[in-house]
């Protein structure tokens, strides 16, 4: 049992998350709430950032399970001892711009793909916004000859410095970036401007954007378009980078380069044969066949080799459907039918009942009925109910 869940629901995952879907929650929130999209969101940035680092970390994140956010602290972990939100997000999306010369800003974007998409592959078109270099200006942001001059408001600091005033005798002191020039500190005069581009030199505009689903790409995939990112005036252009989020699918599910599927057969298909068609992901029918007097046990699994997903970049590699059957019982037999079933059954085993056996009655089982008697246990015994790594002990029911 975990004793707070509030960096779980930061990231909208269940305490009970692997690694992946952690991950997977944190790209998916850490994308829509990244300052370049969402500019007033940096709070909450921050805190899936912090959720993420405390959750990611094995040792952290049993910490956390035990003793909350209170344990972090006396454990030197939180207030001051978070890694910043931008060094988080550029580890996970491999986007550090430390080396290199200076370029524009990387534009990410998560696609959802079907299974469907990634088998055969595909082209996607995408409309995404970013800032391209004025045409009507190149990029200068005024007249050509004019000069920029030292912006009035900010006096060239490119700042703006706020005082409030609270309440009497106690103010307040906050430092925005200044509105005029965009904190450059420098500006063209109303009559120089660039009318398209206001001064900016840039423009923010939609493209479209091809992007090639290749067979065989995986969950989390990066796709970069070099240079199709952000324009910058005098620098490089980032890239678009496309993460790949790979839709649930209803029927497979993808483990590695195989596919797992349930089949459901009835009893009688279990004792005596079936055949079945498997629809595939690229619209073909398969047929399997079990021939009669082959039983096919619950929960058996069975394969058929190259019908998996195709290899990414060698496709006509294909990788194994593996079927799992699932018997599905009759709920009864009627009475006059069972000596004719038996005859064609093997014989059942012979059962020597002892005579001072005693006689039970067998119930339909209610699996949460040992959990609420538990629970009202623990209710006066909390400690004994728990063991050291926060999971509840099994208790014999006899106790
Ligand atoms: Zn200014
Ligand atoms: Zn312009």
């Amino acid at each position: 049992m975990v004793v707070e869940t509030t960096f779980y629901d930061i990231l909208g995952v269940k305490p009970n998350c692997n690694p992946d879907e952690l991950k997977k929650a944190y790209r998916k929130l850490a994308l829509k709430y990244h300052p370049d999209k969402n500019p007033n969101e940096g709070e909450k940035f921050k805190q899936i950032s912090q959720a993420y680092e405390v959750l990611s970390n094995p040792e952290k994140r049993s910490l956390y399970d035990r003793g909350g956010e209170q344990a972090l602290k006396e454990g030197g972990i939180g207030g001051g001892g978070f890694t910043s939100p931008m060094d988080i997000f550029e580890t996970i999306f491999g986007t550090s711009r430390s080396r290199g010369p200076a370029r524009g800003k990387d534009v990410h974007h998560q696609l959802s793909v079907t299974l469907e998409e990634l088998y055969k592959g595909c082209e996607r078109k995408l409309s995404l916004e970013k800032n391209i270099i004025c045409e009507d200006c190149k990029g200068r942001g005024g007249k050509k000859g004019a000069n920029e001059e030292v912006c009035s408001p900010c006096r060239g600091t490119g700042r703006i410095t706020e005082i409030l005033q609270l309440r009497p005798g106690m103010i307040q002191q906050s430092q925005s970036i200044c509105g005029e020039c965009r904190g450059q500190g420098r500006k063209f005069s109303h009559k120089d401007m660039c009318r398209t581009c206001m001064g900016r030199k840039l423009v923010r505009t939609r493209q479209i954007i091809k992007i090639n689903i290749e067979k065989g790409m995986v969950d989390n995939q990066k796709i970069v378009l070099s240079g199709e990112g952000d324009q910058a005036p005098g620098l490089e252009a980032g890239d678009v980078v496309i993460i790949l989020d790979e839709k649930k699918h209803d029927v497979f599910k993808r483990n590695g380069s195989n596919l797992i599927m349930m089949m459901h057969i009835s009893l009688v298909e279990s004792l005596c044969g079936f055949q079945k068609v498997i629809h595939t992901l690229d619209d073909r029918d398969l047929v399997i066949t079990a021939i009669p007097g082959e039983v096919t046990k619950h929960g058996e699994v069975k394969c058929i080799m190259g019908e998996g997903m195709p290899q990414y970049k060698n496709p006509f590699e294909k990788g194994q459907l593996i079927v799992q059957f699932l018997v599905d019982f009759p709920d009864s037999i009627a009475a006059d039918k069972i000596a004719k079933l038996e005859a064609c059954l093997p014989p059942r085993p012979e059962v020597i009942i002892p005579d001072d056996a005693e006689e039970c009655t067998l119930l339909p089982m209610d699996p949460n009925a040992d959990a609420r008697r538990q629970d009202s246990r623990n209710a006066y015994d909390e400690d004994e109910a728990h063991d050291g790594q926060g999971f509840r002990t099994m208790q014999c029911a006899s106790q």
